[in-house]
């Protein structure tokens, strides 16, 4: 695979943006779980009450405190690159498709039962306890995580999302330069960059 480093001068490699997989603060692997499953979830928009809440309204979903970090990742066209930073590094990936809604295979999570009475997850701003149930957002390839959670009494659920199809275009490597400078620290932002391979 290919690695790219930001050049100063026009290339044919040009991010939009960039957008963030780290899901609820407890993926500890957002890069390969894009490389496990050639899509991006969009941030603030990964729970079954997000898919739904998007279906009755997609304007007001869009316009909600976490919606608008959904509709940025939706704006990008299609054909279009993006950054996804993670520490100093990341992947440059492509949008295929434009906004699909479903079961993610390449996470699950993990949550402690809660009292809150919510069936699954719902997270972000609608309910602190579902919130704090969560304990990590992992891969389900990963059996020896998923029996260490099913021995400790934590329940298992998919991870749904309204996510769009990407390909992954080449690593991205900017190590010496401040990583908080090379993209915003939001889920999701446009930033214009230019890559050229590196030598
Ligand atoms: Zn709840």
């Amino acid at each position: 695979m290919p690695t790219y480093v930001p050049s100063d001068t026009p290339t044919e490699t040009h991010t939009d943006g960039y957008v963030r997989q780290n899901c609820n603060k407890k993926n500890e692997d957002p890069l390969g779980t894009v490389r496990r499953s050639d899509v991006l979830h969009m941030p603030w928009g990964h729970t079954k009450a997000d898919i739904e809440e998007y279906q009755r309204d997609p304007a007001a979903f869009f316009s909600s405190h976490g919606g608008r970090y959904a509709k940025a990742c939706v704006d990008f066209p299609e054909g279009s690159l993006v950054l996804v930073p993670n520490g100093k590094k990341g992947l440059i990936v492509k949008f295929k498709s434009g906004v699909k809604l479903g079961v993610i295979s390449s996470l699950c999570i993990a949550v402690y039962p809660r009292a809150c009475g919510h069936v699954n997850v719902c997270g972000g701003r609608r309910c602190s306890i579902c919130d704090e149930s969560i304990q990590e957002v992992f891969s389900p390839l990963d059996t020896q995580k998923l029996c260490a959670y099913l021995k400790a009494g934590l329940i298992l659920e998919p991870f749904w999302s309204i996510y769009r199809e990407i390909e992954i275009v080449g690593e991205a490597d900017y190590n010496g330069v401040d990583g908080r400078s090379m993209a915003g620290q939001d889920s999701v932002g446009t930033w214009p960059r230019y890559w050229k391979l590196r030598d």
